[in-house]
């Protein structure tokens, strides 16, 4: 007779991925108030000014336009004020420690995880 082994259960990729999609800060649409992961914000990125780190965004349920400022594991969601030179005014923050932005003359690229997007600059 021998003793039953400790099973040891290692989690599947899927949910250690679940884990870490359902980890991520979300943040509320500043005009209809609906809750967004960051993924979510990202994706609906229209268009971005890569030499300011600046990207556009629309809300998906409201279309109301916010910028966000991006940097390696920051994310700033506001607005811009006045000119000349507009001055990027923050609403909310997120802290994405995996977060790694780089940019060139035509886009903004970030990586978080396994995610990827390039979004390009405004025509
Ligand atoms: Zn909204």
């Amino acid at each position: 007779m021998h003793e039953a082994r400790p099973q040891i259960t290692l989690p599947s990729y899927r949910e250690e991925r679940a884990k870490v999609m359902e980890a991520l800060p979300s943040t509320s649409c500043t005009g209809c108030g609906t809750q967004l992961r960051i993924t979510e914000v990202l994706d609906h990125c229209q268009a971005s000014w890569p030499e300011h780190y600046l990207l556009y965004f629309t809300c998906p349920h409201c279309r109301q336009m916010r910028h966000l400022k991006v940097r390696d594991d920051h994310v700033a969601i506001g607005y811009l004020d006045g000119a000349p030179g507009p001055r990027f005014v923050t609403q909310s923050e997120i802290v994405l420690p995996s977060l790694i932005v780089s940019n060139d003359e035509d886009t903004i690229e970030l990586t978080l995880g396994d995610h990827a997007w390039v979004i390009h600059a405004k025509e």
